[in-house]
């Protein structure tokens, strides 16, 4: 074995900090000013200063907007004019420097969920509670009031991403997915299973961008010589490894990093199965996202956001750490003897947080076991790519059945199979 060293020649771009210019006159003050200002995060106002009531149609005026179905547009059903909002352009996650976070993204500081509107129409004031809708008709004018202004109670997200797959289409992908399991899904469930009562939601997601430098360093190994000894049942294989210390060092742009913002879906309990489903429908094309406007809202059910950012940085941090060591192996696939990482130093430079509703469409059923116990299943499908996933409930049954005609060793493997299935 011998020790050699692999490190990549110093980063261009790094530099050493010169020594502070003699006679600079420093006083605390000035220091505690240059913290503070180096640690506020920018705030990035996504809000377009909208006020809360009638956000209308930008050629006739009516408040009778929705999306579209099929294209993630919005239509105006007094006009017909169908139009979209501007894709939401941010600054390239390379360029970012300190910490910026979207008006929609900030802290939540109050748990109202009944929000006064007042009607531009004809100035009455209307309470909706944002928990089911987050529009309601005006009942004097009837014209229909959405809510638009980001007050801290995570209601109102920075973007969103528009439905794009119809209900008609999400029907069908739900349907072809009960299908294929049908051999194993319990009876009531055959009888029972219905796509009537599925339901479009926005699901609340913290969009991360981040601009960081990784420093990782640890041993690499390289097989020179490949050789056996022996022969029949006492052969053995012998490997000649040489064992480099090995470094990189190098700048990583993280761009939609996406984590649930619904402490529901974060908390490791019953429904932990449910949210292994949402996440196995991601990405989502964020890209595309716009800047949120109420009138997406109409006619879909939204779940508002219940933690900050502050709950999200250990989450956040674990998976930039988890990037940056991926890009580390793929700058070393020469060695075939493995790479064992042993230190990473990590340095944001920039990074910007911003609140994101993401569109699902949603098949469940409450399976009543016969001790009484009840298990929520669900059919998700990604309104934007028609991705699906989920669990359906089997018949103990057919699995027995199944079991008994298979050898041990494969029975493994089916009970993996299986519970997938149930989980
Ligand atoms: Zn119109
Ligand atoms: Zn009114």
């Amino acid at each position: 074995m011998t020790n050699r060293t692999d490190f990549p020649p110093p980063n261009a771009n790094q530099q050493a900090f010169p020594p502070p210019a003699a006679g600079n006159q420093v006083n605390a003050q000035n220091i505690q000013d240059a913290l503070e200002k180096a640690v506020a995060p920018k705030v990035i106002n996504t809000s377009n200063n909208k006020n809360d009531g009638l956000n209308k149609c930008p050629r006739c005026g009516s408040t009778e907007i929705s999306t579209q179905p099929g294209t993630g547009m919005l239509v105006c059903h007094h006009c017909r004019y169908v139009f979209e909002v501007a894709v939401a352009v941010f600054k390239d996650p390379k360029e970012l420097i300190g910490e910026a976070i979207g008006t929609g993204a900030g802290d939540i500081t109050i748990d109202e969920t009944q929000v006064t509107i007042k009607c531009q129409g004809c100035g009455a004031e209307v309470v909706v509670n944002i928990e089911g809708s987050m529009t309601s008709r005006c009942h004097w004018c009837r014209q229909v009031l959405s809510l638009e202004n980001q007050m801290p109670n995570g209601a109102v997200p920075d973007v969103l991403l528009p439905f794009l797959l119809s209900r008609e289409t999400a029907k069908q992908h739900i349907e072809a997915f009960a299908k294929k399991r049908t051999f194993y899904a319990n009876s009531h469930f055959k009888r029972e299973f219905t796509t009537e009562n599925i339901i479009g939601v926005y699901l609340p997601y913290m969009v991360v961008d981040a601009n960081v430098h990784c420093d990782i360093r640890g041993k690499a190994g390289d097989v020179v010589r490949k050789y056996t000894v022996g022969s029949g049942d006492n052969k053995k294989t012998y490997y000649d490894i040489d064992l480099y210390d090995i470094g990189r060092d190098f700048d990583l742009a993280i761009d939609n990093l996406t984590v649930e913002a619904s402490t529901d879906k974060l908390n490791v309990n019953n429904k932990m199965n449910t949210n292994n489903i949402i996440n196995s429908i991601l990405p989502f094309d964020l890209e595309n996202a716009v800047h949120y406007n109420g009138n997406y809202l109409k006619g879909f059910n939204s779940e508002r956001r219940d933690t900050n950012i502050n709950d999200l940085r250990g989450l956040v941090d674990a998976q930039v750490r988890d990037v940056a060591r991926f890009k580390a192996n793929s700058t070393a696939t020469k060695y075939d003897g493995g790479i064992k990482w042993e230190s990473q130093d990590m340095d944001t430079k920039g990074s910007q947080w911003l609140s994101a509703y993401l569109p699902v469409w949603l098949y469940s059923y409450m399976q009543v076991k016969g001790n009484g116990q009840k298990l929520l299943h669900y059919i998700a499908v990604n309104a934007r790519t028609g991705e699906t996933m989920g669990s359906v409930p089997v018949s103990i049954g057919r699995l027995l059945f199944v079991s008994s005609l298979i050898e041990v060793g494969l029975l493994f493997l089916v009970i993996i199979f299986f519970l997938f299935l149930v989980f």
